[in-house]
């Protein structure tokens, strides 16, 4: 690739991209709770995990909190995608807080599942991110039962009581492909351990990485626009280099973008984490255009048709107060 040579610039725009069915959710309902209600309005930890969504509603009179404690007591009290452990459902109640749960659909799903298993006195073996809010959400159902697996050394660490009751769960953002080496490791360990009824990776994060990975192999460069914090948006950029990208770079803005990285580049690959809206991937086409990158090519792997209601208790409301 020569940088004389523009007219082999190209971009290729993976899709599915940005917004998935929970995160659309999520942010809506925070938008509905501001405009029905007014602000201020709490929601405990970052409604999604994306800087330019949490700046802009933080601009409207949103008060993201770290913990229960800081929410005035008798206040509403939006959960966050991520979900939440029942620990913090108790003290949100203990301080008469009004709570609208956002938590994705499909998060509330491994939170039945790890009940499901907990009651059948099934060890859990959660695949995910230590630290991450989901896994503390998820594995808060049933701590006794839960041991969290995050790096490969960590299967040599877990313990069962009865290798023939063993279950592996996930959190919903990992890697595809990561996760099955984690389980094979898993699964020599203890050969009668159950999988997880359905997938646990949802559709969005595993829809996100197969669109990144049938371009990658083209592209100098893949552009993945999202916020450290968020775990898809990072899981594309690994995805895209162990596909065959050349480098890849994870941006939260446009104005991240460092014109070193687009040097000798000649196809640029373009997505997004699930927790991103568009608007942004359009400002880092707006700035390749303006460097000679205008020809853009979408690279569809599928058509995402998802979308989940409002919460229950919001719906409620909205109908019973029009
Ligand atoms: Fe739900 Fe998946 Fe989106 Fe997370 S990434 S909010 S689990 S659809």
């Amino acid at each position: 690739a020569t940088d004389s040579n523009s007219s082999n610039k190209r971009v290729l725009l993976a899709k599915p991209r940005g917004y998935c069915a929970g995160v659309d959710r999520a942010v809506d309902t925070v938008e509905r709770v501001l405009d029905k209600y007014g602000a201020p309005v709490y929601v405990r930890k970052e409604i999604v995990h994306n800087q330019h969504v949490v700046r802009n509603l933080r601009d409207r009179g949103v008060v993201f909190v770290e913990d229960t404690e800081e929410v005035p007591e008798g206040a509403l009290l939006v959960f966050s995608a991520h979900g939440v452990s029942p620990a913090v459902r108790e003290a949100a109640a203990r301080r008469n807080l009004r709570t609208i749960d956002a938590t994705c659909p499909l998060v509330t799903k491994v939170h039945k599942e790890v009940n499901r298993f907990a009651r059948q006195d099934y060890d859990i073996l959660l695949i995910g991110h230590e630290g991450h809010e989901e896994v503390e959400g998820t594995s808060g159902e049933a701590p006794e039962n839960v041991q969290l697996v995050d790096k490969p050394e960590d299967v040599d660490r877990v313990e069962v009581r009865d290798p023939s009751r063993v279950v592996w769960l996930s959190q919903t953002t990992l890697s595809v492909d990561e996760t099955m080496e984690r389980v094979n490791q898993l699964q020599d360990k203890y050969p009668e351990m159950q999988a997880p009824p359905s997938d646990d990776i949802c559709y969005a994060t595993s829809n996100r990485q197969v669109a990144v990975k049938a371009m990658a192999e083209e592209c100098d460069l893949v552009l993945v626009v999202g916020s450290r914090n968020s775990s898809n948006s990072k899981r594309l950029v690994e995805v895209a280099l162990q596909a065959g990208a050349t480098s890849s770079h994870l941006i939260d803005y446009a104005s991240d973008i460092d014109e070193s990285w687009l040097e000798g580049v000649e196809t640029v690959g373009v997505t997004s984490g699930a927790s991103v809206p568009d608007v942004l991937v359009f400002q880092v086409l707006d700035y390749l255009s303006e460097r000679g990158w205008s020809d853009v090519e979408e690279v569809t792997t599928a058509n995402e048709k998802v979308s989940f209601a409002l919460p229950r208790e919001l719906r409620k409301d909205l109908d019973e107060n029009p």
